[in-house]
């Protein structure tokens, strides 16, 4: 019979190093929070395969949209033959990105394509080609989204510069020391160095920071930085990748942050578990670029539309944003009553169910503990919970449950999270 140790070494044969694997473990089957292994061991999931799942595995409404489009049409490549289910799914889009203006949804197949759209689209709509991104920020592994991803080692490092045009800005982060003053001003500092603002398409961000360490941006910050985009005509991307169906409370993050974003990226959770993406924005910006410009064969695969259409309803017939309140609020009472108990613990964050803690060595916020986070990580998963890290300094631990998990799941969870601070400090 199969072993995850066999299987391992087939992965390594066959497959680049370059592919990381956070968990020994091969996946044999799952049901809403709980995936099975190859050898029949059962684990808890709290990475939800990086934020696709807030309705589970195998919502038994997304499964069933899905096979009933599987006898009717599996491919036709919109730009050829158009279908229904992609129309459908850009107006319900449409209809639930914040913005009281007329929208246009662009569907492709990843987040990283999603981004790669909006920059072409900004470009398009602005005649210019400059891009700022974020320190820690995350966008995707293309050669675009690579140079906007805020983290060298391991994304982009021994594969030379990035695409040129884009200037890096300071995400504001209170626990790392920057302030929203000192972000506002690392901007001002860029039109000052390196680029004048009417050269500037777009300031991409994540409304709550996803590898970069869930870090939540201030409301007071994007009040300013959406002023700054207006003041030079330069387009806000809100990537909602990470944030977006659900996660944070609101559909979209956005929703909580009083401003607009003139686009929108969204990708993971959407799909349910089947590959889609996007750009949203203003129609007219939408619509800058000329027939022919936008597309590719697989983007808005008949199969994943007709999953993202029932996870909206998922959304609507079982209340996941109340729902997701609820998770959050037991989450978040969970870890703040294992911080109380172990001083590593520097912070628990996030908004709405995307909540992270994070480690530092004696508490000290100037030493990052990613030893510890990564031995947690390992440790959880050897007693059936399968946890992420992620953050600039690889000592945050993430939760990405799904919202459909029930209470007596989320506490086996988080009383395997307790054994293991318990254990290891
Ligand atoms: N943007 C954000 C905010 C993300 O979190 C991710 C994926 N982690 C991406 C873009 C890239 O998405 P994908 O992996 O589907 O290309």
């Amino acid at each position: 019979s199969k072993t995850n140790e066999s299987m391992m070494q087939r992965r390594v044969a066959a497959v680049p190093r370059g592919v990381g694997q956070i968990h020994p473990i091969f996946a044999d089957h799952a049901k809403n929070s709980s995936v099975v292994d190859v050898e029949g061991r059962e684990f808890i999931d709290f990475a939800g395969g990086i934020a696709v799942l807030n309705t589970g595995h195998l919502h038994p409404k997304i499964v069933k949209a899905v096979e009933e489009q599987l006898h009717k049409l599996t491919h036709t490549c919109f730009q050829v033959l158009a279908y229904e289910p992609y129309v459908e799914l850009c107006e319900k889009i449409n209809a639930r990105v914040p913005g009281n203006f007329a929208k246009k949804t662009l569907l492709v197949t990843t987040g990283s394509e999603a981004v790669e759209n909006a920059v072409k689209i900004a470009r398009a709509a602005t005649g210019r080609a400059g891009v700022i991104a974020f320190t820690g920020a995350y966008h995707g592994r293309t050669m675009m989204t690579l140079g906007l991803t805020g983290k060298v080692a391991p994304y982009s490092a021994g594969m030379g510069l990035m695409p040129g045009g884009i200037f890096r800005a300071l995400y504001p982060c209170a626990i790392h020391g920057v302030s929203v003053d000192d972000s506002i001003a690392s901007i001002e500092r860029i039109f000052k160095n390196d680029a004048e603002p009417r050269d500037i398409a777009a300031i991409i961000i994540e409304p709550v920071q996803g590898e970069g360490g869930f870090n939540v941006a201030p409301k007071d910050f994007m009040a300013r930085l959406r002023a700054l985009c207006d003041e030079h005509g330069i387009l806000l991307i809100a990537d909602e990748v990470q944030t977006g169906a659900g996660r944070t409370g609101t559909f979209f993050a956005m929703e909580q942050m009083g401003v607009v974003a003139d686009l929108t990226t969204f990708a993971k959770s959407v799909g349910g578990g089947f590959p889609i993406a996007g750009v949203c924005g203003k129609a007219e910006i939408m619509d800058a670029i000329a027939p022919g410009g936008l597309g590719g064969t697989y983007a808005g695969n008949p199969l994943s539309c007709a999953a993202a259409l029932a996870v909206l309803e998922v959304f609507e017939e079982e209340k996941l944003l109340d729902r997701c309140k609820a998770v959050a609020e037991r989450l978040t009472t969970g870890l703040k009553a294992i911080q109380a108990k172990h001083k590593e613990i520097g912070e628990v964050r996030g908004l709405g169910a995307m909540i992270a803690i994070e480690l530092f060595e004696d508490g000290d916020h100037a030493r990052p503990a990613a030893a510890l986070t990564s031995q947690i990580v390992a440790r959880a998963r050897d007693k059936g919970l399968i946890l992420l890290s992620c953050g600039t300094y690889y000592n945050v631990l993430r939760v990405l449950v799904p919202l459909t998990a029930e209470d007596e799941l989320l506490d086996r969870g988080l009383a395997i999270i307790a054994e293991c601070f318990d254990e290891l400090t």
